[in-house]
């Protein structure tokens, strides 16, 4: 019997996905059917991205997982139709993206750069920015994007925090966690960055309290997701000044509405949901080898703790 595996998502992606997941399988050994059309009572896995439309997992029957492909699954994590297991997308090519968006947008802060790209006005005043090594940034959320993100920021010296659920040793980066380790990595961050999963636990990590304990003038860079700032608090926060500038990828409503204040705001900068992306050569791989390891009743990579929802 060939496993039967649903293509779920944007149908442009079809013609992306449908060569790479069929020569990754074939590698694999599999005998398959791959599709994105199945009955449902046929599917024993799905390749599924949550604008491809699936809602109600009733009638699939024997699925036996769901292969996210998102980082983020904050909109399936809770679906209680869906039983089987839920792995989530950790691909070296979105990594790697998210990396080289969060190293640039600290360096921009760090460097200055914006008094000298927007201040063509003729004034001469040769302050040379400090080193990274006196500039201390925090990463909030120390998973596949964290700290990899964090791991990059501390070879190119930066003084580097970071805050997660649980317990972490990582080389090179202070390790916080728990409601303290939060308060003490605000407290000295001059610029914080958040890679943190959309969960009931996390919404608002920025609000009035924890922005109030940052140091005066720094900047929040956010690829993570929108909820997890309070937006009136973080416009109350710029509007004061006790926010020097945020740049803001995710929001709590995509596309962000043209009426929002945070589009006009002089110390915002708004990115389109374009931190980074799942690249599909290496995703395919991470889906083919799930469903690889499903067959040979080896453990999934990456599942999601449906509780905790991350
Ligand atoms: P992971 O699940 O690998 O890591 C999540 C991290 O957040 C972990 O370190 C986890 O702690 C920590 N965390 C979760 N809940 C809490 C909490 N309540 N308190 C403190 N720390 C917490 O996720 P990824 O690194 O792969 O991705 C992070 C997020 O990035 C995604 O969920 C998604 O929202 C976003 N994203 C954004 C993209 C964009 O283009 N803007 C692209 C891709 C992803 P612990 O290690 O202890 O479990």
């Amino acid at each position: 019997m060939p496993v039967n595996i649903l293509f779920s998502a944007r149908p442009e992606l079809w013609p992306v996905y449908q060569p790479l997941l069929t020569k990754g399988l074939s590698e694999a050994g599999l005998d398959f059917n791959l599709a994105t059309e199945l009955a449902p009572d046929q599917v024993d896995y799905a390749a599924y991205a949550p604008n491809g439309g699936l809602l109600d997992f009733t009638p699939y029957s024997r699925l036996k997982a769901v292969l996210s492909l998102w980082a983020g699954v904050e909109t399936i994590a809770g679906n209680t139709t869906l039983t089987a297991p839920l792995a989530r997308m950790v691909d070296h090519g979105l990594t790697q993206g998210m990396t080289e968006w969060v190293v640039g947008h600290v360096l921009r802060y760090h460097l200055g750069m914006d008094r000298h790209i927007t201040a063509q006005d003729g004034v001469w005043i040769p302050d040379a920015p400090p080193l990274a090594t006196e500039r201390r940034v925090c990463v909030l959320g120390l998973g596949a994007l964290g700290e990899a993100a964090a791991q990059a920021l501390a070879a190119l010296g930066f003084n580097v925090t970071g805050w997660s659920r649980s317990a972490k040793d990582i080389p090179g980066i202070t390790c916080l966690h728990g409601d303290d380790g939060l308060q003490h990595a605000l407290s000295r961050a001059e610029i914080v960055v958040l890679l943190l999963p959309d969960t009931p636990a996390t919404e608002n990590t920025l609000n009035a309290d924890t922005l109030a304990l940052l140091p005066k003038g720094a900047c929040i860079i956010n690829p993570g997701r929108g909820p997890l700032i309070d937006d009136e608090a973080l416009l109350a926060a710029l509007n004061t000044g006790h926010i020097g500038h945020a740049t803001l990828d995710v929001f709590r409503v995509e596309p962000l509405p043209a009426d929002h204040p945070y589009w006009a705001h002089p110390n915002v900068t708004v990115t389109p949901h374009i931190a980074s992306e799942t690249r599909p050569t290496t995703a395919a791989q991470v889906i083919c080898e799930n469903i690889r390891r499903g067959e040979a009743g080896e453990p999934f990579l990456h599942l999601v703790d449906r509780n905790l929802g991350y």
